[in-house]
């Protein structure tokens, strides 16, 4: 594809190290875009964009210790609750657990600090279910189950 900024080059397709500003936070992370090879002038197709932000936000989840979309959404799916559902188990205002897992929006330290406590004990989902006047559906922990058939084991 030709440049014309007052320029002859064309652009092609390169990896590179581009610096981001998400939220207040910068990070730099390598990303494929096209680039002028005479005046250096950068531009992105719609697929790079898309590309590079989920990199970016990636990287910030990385760097943060946040749980990625998918584990938020594959922790609801083990307790079999619906987004709306999570929502009110863990106190949030509606249509945030949709962002979540879309990654689109971060969690906060507090509200991703909640969801591990979830994911590392069960009984911590079954307390705020309590509190917040959900049910969970039924699904027996693992650990007693099998400690059960220890047990009858001949
Ligand atoms: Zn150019």
């Amino acid at each position: 594809m030709k440049c014309g900024r007052r320029c002859d080059g064309e652009y092609g397709e390169v990896v590179e190290p581009q610096a981001f500003k998400v939220r207040g936070r910068e990070v730099t992370v390598p990303v494929s875009l096209m680039k002028c090879d005479a005046c250096g002038d950068i531009m992105y197709s719609p697929e790079q964009m898309d590309r590079a932000q989920k990199a970016v936000y990636a990287e910030i989840r990385r760097r943060e210790n946040l749980l990625a979309p998918e584990e938020i959404a594959s922790l609801r799916l083990c307790l079999g609750l619906k987004q709306e559902e999570f929502e009110r188990l863990l106190g949030l205002g509606p249509k945030t657990v949709v962002r979540w897992e879309s990654g689109r929006v971060f969690q906060s330290k507090a509200a991703d600090a909640l969801m591990r406590l979830v994911q590392a004990d069960r009984a911590n989902a079954v307390r705020l279910a309590d509190w917040n006047g959900i049910t969970l559906p039924y699904n027996p922990p693992l650990r007693r189950t099998l400690g059960r058939r220890s047990r009858s084991a001949p």
